[in-house]
């Protein structure tokens, strides 16, 4: 479990300035990795990594010796997690990798190595920094980081670059090339040529990585601050192309003349317009999968799109299915991909507008969430328009308040419920209650008064009697 630095670096400071106690001052305790990043960034929130000189039996032993509680959660790798005011933090051995055989992990690590080979194994080189922890607390703590690669200027330069020889390193560990992207998203940095340059070379070991981990770091770049400079960095390294190459055609897909962007920048607008979260992001990056395979050319040479949407689903479903994700999520992006084409207009009768709140209750997805995509699709044209975008609030408004009358919307809301409806008619049940009940609703969603018990019993009558005519004929 990852802790949370919560609170302010005051806090941070006499809480680990404990532990530096605890563990004497030969431990050599220092914070690394993406805290000490996000600390010069003056981002808060991630975890701390801390690093120390002794070995793991040092550290339990001084530990538990201060009255703390420890656990050896990773003695093998150096780790050992001590129990800080109720939160876990890691503490792990200074230590040095060995020959990465599998593409993804060290056959073995030396422990009780100096602290410039535990930092020279570390990704990039803004990750490769450590501070004291006695120096934490200082007002000038920036002079005393261990810096070793340059991290503190590749930060301000706001590049990622790999610590050492990119090939090497992304040969050793097929994970680190989607990390770059996925911290650049983050972090809204670029990536060094020679480390970018390096990632297509490295494609073959990036596959080794499982789906899970894809799906993990896929996840924190699409809700990176700055997620498109990550889906481009993906795009142009060729690591699109090995998880999810149905987005691939959308690159180059011309649009029509509502549409100035082609398919794939028009999906990076929209990504950037919609809220960072999972959902929502992974809805906004597919809606629109379908449209290189649904696109035909009218009799006046403009594009169409015709049942883009039923297309776009089936390749996300391919998509998403292949990354493994949990069947919630998958179900809600799906759900806002089938409806992302629906568009109200001042045209729409109320009729209409309860129509679309029943197929979006039918798919479980929630009024406010549909409209996020459908803003964000507004908004992710070249020149969003104004008019577009107020008119599309104004019947929002229109469809929410429609909603809070509560209509009924699905065949659960009929005023008579299966038994009754078979007992109205004195018929078993069969196949037929299914249609009744789905033209009863069509009737209701026209004119919700009519569901009432009696309207629909007769309904429900008329309608048998011209099934049984239609039968006849
Ligand atoms: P965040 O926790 O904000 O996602 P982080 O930089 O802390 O970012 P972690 O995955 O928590 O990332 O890893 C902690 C540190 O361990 C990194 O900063 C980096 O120094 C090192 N590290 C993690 N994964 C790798 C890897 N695959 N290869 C090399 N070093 C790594
Ligand atoms: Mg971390």
């Amino acid at each position: 479990m990852p802790n949370q630095c919560e609170g302010t670096p005051e806090n941070a400071s006499r809480i680990l300035g404990f532990l530096q106690e605890a563990l004497e001052p030969d431990a050599g305790l220092v914070l690394v990795g993406g805290a000490v990043r996000d600390r010069l960034l003056g981002r808060g929130g991630g975890d701390w990594d801390l690093a120390t000189a002794l070995l793991p039996e040092a550290v339990m032993a001084r530990a538990k010796k201060a009255g703390l509680r420890v656990i050896p959660t990773g003695l093998q790798h150096g780790t050992v997690t001590v129990l800080l005011e109720g939160r876990p933090v890691e503490i792990t051995t200074y230590r040095g990798d060995g020959t990465y055989l599998d593409g993804r992990r060290p056959e073995s690590v030396r422990l009780g190595v100096a602290l410039e080979e535990d930092l020279a194994r570390r990704d990039f080189t803004v990750n490769a920094m450590a501070l004291p922890i006695e120096a934490m607390g200082r007002s000038d703590w920036r002079e005393h980081l261990v810096d070793p690669f340059g991290g503190q200027a590749d930060l301000e330069a706001g590049l990622l670059r790999a610590v050492g020889d990119p090939l090497a390193r992304f040969q050793e560990d097929g994970l680190r090339p989607l990390r770059a992207c996925r911290f650049a998203a983050q972090l809204g940095f670029g990536m060094e040529p020679g480390t970018l340059a390096a990632i297509p070379q490295r494609l073959e070991v990036a596959q080794k990585v499982s789906v899970e981990r894809v799906f993990q770091e896929m996840n924190k770049l699409l809700c990176g601050k700055d997620a498109p400079v990550g889906l481009r960095l993906l795009e142009r390294s060729g690591l699109l192309d090995l998880w999810m190459p149905e987005l691939r055609p959308l690159v180059g897909c011309v649009q029509n003349r509502y549409h100035d962007l082609d398919a794939w920048e028009h999906t990076l607008a929209v990504v950037a317009a919609i809220p960072a979260e999972p959902v929502l992001r992974w809805a906004a990056l597919l809606h629109d999968l379908g449209k290189p395979g649904s696109r035909s050319l009218g009799p006046d040479g403009a594009a169409h799109f015709f049942g883009h949407e039923a297309l776009s689903v089936r390749l996300a479903g391919n998509l998403l299915g292949r990354l493994k994700i949990s069947r919630a999520l998958l179900e809600a992006v799906l759900g806002l991909v089938r409806h992302h084409g629906q568009r109200p207009s001042a045209q729409w009768g109320n009729a209409a507008c309860r129509r679309l709140l029943a197929r979006l209750e039918g798919d479980k997805v929630p009024l406010d969430t549909w409209a996020e995509l459908r803003r964000a699709d507004i908004r992710g044209r070249k020149e969003p328009s104004e008019a577009m975008q107020q008119e599309f609030e104004t019947e929002l408004q229109r469809i929410r308040q429609l909603a809070e009358t509560k209509p009924p919307l699905v065949a659960r809301d009929l005023a008579l419920n299966g038994t009754e409806l078979m007992d109205r008619l004195a018929r078993p049940g069969g196949p037929w209650l299914g249609q009744l009940q789905a033209h009863l609703l069509d009737q209701v969603l026209e004119h919700p008064a009519v569901n009432n018990p009696e309207d629909l019993a007769r309904l429900a009558s008329e309608w048998l009697a011209s099934e049984a005519l239609r039968a006849r004929e």
